[in-house]
């Protein structure tokens, strides 16, 4: 279809494969591929939460870099602070060392009493024993962020193309637009990691996790975005509504054959969700929690409630939804080369994002003779290695990670 060769096609443009044209456009003849421009991969569901504190340093140093370049984006990061909840003294304890480790990874955390923690987050915090506030931490737009670098990568000379890869060899790409030259490729393709590079992205397991919308109200003050890390849920402000997500819940993994079935991260509501959800909006201040369901529920059961989201739900008073996702077994995603001329970088958080795009740039930079990998990076490559999980069956060791997201057992 057209006589340019590019010196690279990158196939998705999530906020990874966004990430990475606009790094690399200003040296490289850079193609942005995607079946679908408008976002709607894992990007474009994700409710935003960005806690830059990892117990793998090189998440939480990928997690700066992203923070660093997000805030820079006009509406791409909002920097409303992490208050993460304590609800008994051993997590308060859990805490008290996650705080320890922060300051000791040079950002800053503190511990917050009861009083302080309700004066933070009053529409979300209720019974507590108090908190640590991470005040450098808070909510990104995946979507404008990856509108933002894709017009980036677009102003710095790179091609924008809608159109549906179907397979890659040697300087050729395969599009539903019809053949085109590229002396390299990027898969960034997140849940559909699989289906381009099957074997090396085996490695990357995608599970499906609900997350709920409040009905909508007037706008308050805002506040910062809230974890209760002891019983695995999660909640923000989002201006004009609430929301809640909870990984309280067996995982419910996507096997690859069924990822060809799924044209967008969203997927069908799955039951598991449905008393996750009615146990994490059970925390909330009653005032906050009817919202979601769009009634009073003082005094019932988690089964009422449950019943009380469904209908919420099929009446269109609540958004609540199921979105695709991917976990690996060691908590890191897969970024690197996988043979000579093809890279990828899947399984990669909004977090991490633009950090890791950034480290992927400097080997593809490198292998074009245009730059050099930093020194300083070695372990962070090391760790990605997008072949570490070649050969092996770790499907099960992944989904066993999925209630720890911040890799707090490794
Ligand atoms: C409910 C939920 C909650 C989450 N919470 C958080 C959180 O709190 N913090 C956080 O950091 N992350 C979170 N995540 C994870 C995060 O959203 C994803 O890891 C991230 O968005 C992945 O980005 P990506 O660019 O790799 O993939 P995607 O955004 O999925 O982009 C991949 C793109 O590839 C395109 N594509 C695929 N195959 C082809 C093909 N053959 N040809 C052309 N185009 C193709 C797709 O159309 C898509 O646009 C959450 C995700 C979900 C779903």
């Amino acid at each position: 279809m057209t006589a340019t060769e590019y010196d690279i096609a990158i196939i998705g443009a999530g906020i990874v494969g966004s990430s990475l044209a606009s790094h690399l456009a200003p040296h490289a003849r850079v193609l942005l591929l995607d079946r679908d421009l408008a976002v709607r991969g894992s990007s474009g569901h994700n409710p935003g939460f960005v806690g830059q504190l990892n117990r793998l340093p090189p998440l939480t140093e990928l997690a700066r870099r992203s923070v660093r370049a997000y805030s820079t984006v006009p509406g791409g990061f909002e920097n409303s602070g992490c208050l993460e909840v304590a609800l008994t003294k051993p997590e308060l304890e859990m805490l008290r060392a996650r705080g320890a480790l922060a300051r000791a990874s040079g950002m800053k955390a503190t511990l917050v009493s009861q009083a302080e923690a309700r004066r933070l987050a009053p529409a979300f915090v209720e019974d507590c024993v108090g908190g640590l506030h991470f005040p450098d931490d808070g909510s990104a737009d995946p979507k404008v962020l990856a509108k933002h670098y894709q017009a980036q990568a677009a102003s710095a000379g790179a091609t924008l193309l809608a159109a549906d890869v179907l397979a890659f060899k040697e300087g050729a790409v395969e599009t539903s637009e019809g053949v085109i030259k590229a002396k390299r490729v990027a898969v960034c393709t997140g849940i559909w990691g699989t289906q381009l590079l099957p074997l090396p992205m085996a490695g990357a397991v995608v599970v499906g996790q609900g997350y709920a919308y409040s009905s909508t109200r007037r706008p308050r003050t805002a506040s910062p975005i809230i974890r209760w890390p002891g019983v695995q849920v999660y909640g923000r402000d989002h201006g004009d509504r609430d929301g809640i997500g909870s990984y309280d819940h067996a995982p419910v993994h996507v096997p690859t054959s069924d990822i060809g079935g799924h044209s967008t991260a969203a997927s069908a509501w799955n039951k598991a969700f449905t008393g996750a959800l009615a146990r994490a909006l059970a925390l909330l201040p009653e005032q906050t929690a009817a919202r979601f369901y769009g009634r009073t529920l003082a005094g019932t059961g988690t089964e009422d409630a449950a019943a009380a989201i469904i209908q919420a739900r099929e009446a269109g008073r609540a958004h609540a939804f199921n979105s695709l996702f991917q976990v690996t077994s060691d908590g890191y995603p897969l970024v690197g080369r996988v043979q000579d001329g093809v890279y990828a970088a899947v399984g990669v958080w909004v977090t991490h994002a633009y950090g890791a795009a950034g480290v992927l740039t400097d080997m593809i930079l490198q292998d074009m003779g245009k730059g050099e990998e930093k020194d300083e990076d070695a372990e962070i490559r090391r760790v990605l290695d997008p072949l570490r999980f070649a050969g092996k069956d770790v499907v099960d060791d992944a989904l066993r990670t999925y209630n720890d997201i911040y890799n707090r057992k490794k």
